[in-house]
């Protein structure tokens, strides 16, 4: 189901989930803030991934353990590195300047941004529901201009039944249930401009827009006070490349043998050309990469276990398997480096096409190979895997692989033992599942409230690894010893998770509060708890109550937190 974004967005703030950065100075586009939800659920997150990826990854293909480590790299690196892995001179977007208001479009997302834009919404003012009739003398007079006639394709929209059933079909895909008036004219209209060949409207303005030119995505600054040209640096646009520079230190430091992965989380910037749909696009975000270091030979067994761990990763945290879709790329979209990507995709509620939350590429050997080129240490990315050439040693007749080498083998057998490693990297973005797993919580739902009626309540379904408050304790009133019983139960399970105390206002107002934070426990400290020392924990997702020991409290909870 769609969401209404702007609303959405409304609501993230109102709870304290998002704040638009620098709010109080209108803003700053493509940069956001956590707030106090938010930044909990966010860490929550990048939590789940440390520990289920780093720290616990499961047995491999064939039942071994998966070694993992993980990095910290700063987020300024020597140029040289956005040389060497191709940002410098490809990083880029094709992008259209509008000649009338001067707005930057992605050419390549065009349509998708028209479809939300403005000006398209005011078109919609031009269209009679009643009659069906579609009729815009501004569409008309900008098409005329173009030397466009707009005649054969809006013609469909003037007749009403037409319009009916091509509504009901094209856009919903069942006759039975048409779509809002709103996201049927925009679809329409869409449909009408790319149908007739107006391919390239100004989103804000509607003016013809000019030439699609590259301009590169990165974040410039300058190192150091001189602002020349060999000052400048780059803020980083992925974390990857930090993971590949440090490769042999790595390697060097902990005596790790393939193969084996480095983790990292951190920030990365992108100058893009359009932000956009609350923070699914920033300027300013965080990713959480892998780069898994493998025998060439193996490289697709472990290209298919990160690709099923990695989707497999998402449902277990309580995204429902119809809204991700795993998507292999084509042949035309895959990087030229690129053996093989899936794209691990989610429906948002503000596209009717899912969207990527994560890319696992099998990057080769493309990688270590251009550090090796750029860096002129070739020897440092070359790998000899001495357990598999003791293991082949039968029948050899020479002792060392050196020796061996001296005696001109195949390159193919070389191959085997000396090589360069090839990469699998799945790459998430932090962000962006946060606003998954926002929109995928995001629920109303009728419950009775203190008089047996019905009302409607927002409640946030988080999967409990995520919810930012793990459990809320109040005490029913504020006497006859419940607060001081409430707040000893409080401390004691503060050091253990995120957990809150409220005292304010009646108790089906507090479990409203906390169904709209996420919160899977409320437990309650009643007239009961003095005499027999058991509480009520109240599950927010079925509203059950179940009276429970104090002493067993925390165990009840951490059990949910257990992946
Ligand atoms: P897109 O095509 O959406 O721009 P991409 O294919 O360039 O994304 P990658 O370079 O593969 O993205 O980055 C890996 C991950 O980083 C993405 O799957 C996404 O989760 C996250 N990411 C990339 N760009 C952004 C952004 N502008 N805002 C938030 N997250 C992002």
């Amino acid at each position: 189901t769609r969401i209404d974004m702007a609303k959405f967005a409304k609501f993230c703030k109102d709870m304290g989930f998002v704040y638009q950065s620098s709010e109080i100075y209108g803003g700053i586009n493509g940069f956001w803030d956590y707030g106090p939800l938010g930044v909990e659920l966010k860490r929550n997150i990048k939590e789940a991934w440390w520990q289920d990826m780093v720290r616990n990854p499961p047995p491999g293909p064939s039942g071994q353990e998966i070694r993992m480590v993980g990095l910290d790299c700063s987020i300024i690196m020597n140029p040289k590195v956005w040389v060497a892995s191709g940002h410098v001179a490809t990083f880029a977007d094709p992008t259209r300047k509008c000649p009338g208001c001067g707005k930057f479009t992605r050419a390549d997302q065009l349509w998708a941004i028209l479809a939300e834009s403005d000006w398209m919404n005011s078109l919609l003012q031009e269209f009679d529901p009643v009659t069906g009739k579609y009729d815009s003398p501004r569409l008309m007079k900008w098409a005329k201009g173009k030397g466009q006639k707009l005649a054969p394709n809006l013609a469909l929209v003037k007749n009403p039944e037409v319009t009916l059933s091509f509504l009901a079909t094209r856009v919903n895909g069942q006759p039975e249930a048409p779509p809002s008036l709103q996201e049927f004219t925009r679809y329409v209209a869409t449909e009408q401009l790319e149908a007739t060949g107006l391919q390239e409207p100004c989103p804000a303005c509607g003016a013809p827009l000019g030439e699609a030119k590259q301009v590169s995505l990165m974040f410039e600054s300058h190192a150091g006070l001189d602002k020349t040209e060999e000052s400048k640096v780059y803020l980083r646009p992925e974390t990857a490349q930090g993971i590949f520079a440090n490769y042999r230190n790595v390697l060097d430091s902990t005596r790790l043998k393939l193969p084996f992965g480095i983790a990292q989380v951190g920030k990365a910037f992108r100058n893009e050309v359009t932000p956009r749909n609350f923070t699914f696009r920033s300027r300013e975000f965080e990713q959480m990469e892998i780069e898994f270091f493998c025998h060439p030979a193996e490289s697709q067994q472990w290209y298919e276990y990160w690709r099923d761990l990695r989707k497999k990763w998402y449902s277990t945290l309580g995204i429902q398997s119809d809204n991700l879709k795993p998507r292999e790329q084509g042949a035309d979209e895959v990087a030229f480096y690129s053996i093989g990507t899936t794209d691990i995709e989610y429906l948002f509620p503000f596209s009717d096409d899912p969207q990527e939350l994560e890319g696992v590429a099998h990057r080769g050997a493309y990688d270590l190979g251009q550090h090796a080129k750029h860096s002129g240490m070739a020897e440092k990315f070359m790998y000899f895997d001495e357990e598999r050439w003791n293991a082949d040693s039968a029948g050899r007749t020479t002792n060392s692989f050196k020796e061996w080498m001296k005696t001109n083998p195949p390159a193919a057998d070389v191959e085997k033992y000396q090589f360069t490693p090839h990469v699998i990297e799945p790459s998430a973005g932090a962000d962006r599942f946060t606003l998954a797993v926002l929109c995928e919580a995001y629920t109303e739902d009728k419950v009775p409230d203190a008089k047996g009626n019905e009302e409607t309540r927002v409640v946030m379904k988080f999967h409990p690894r995520l919810a930012p408050i793990k459990a809320a304790i109040f005490p029913l009133v504020n006497k006859d010893g419940m607060p001081e019983r409430a707040t000893a139960l409080y401390r004691a399970l503060k050091p253990h998770f995120n957990v809150f105390y409220d005292d304010k206002g009646a108790v089906g107002r507090r479990y409203r509060r906390q169904d709209e934070a996420g919160t899977p426990f409320c437990i309650t400290i009643d007239g009961q708890t003095a005499e027999d020392d058991t509480v009520t924990i109240r599950d927010r997702d079925t509203l059950k109550q179940e009276r429970v020991k104090v002493a067993d409290v925390r165990g009840v909870i951490e059990k949910a937190l257990t992946p």
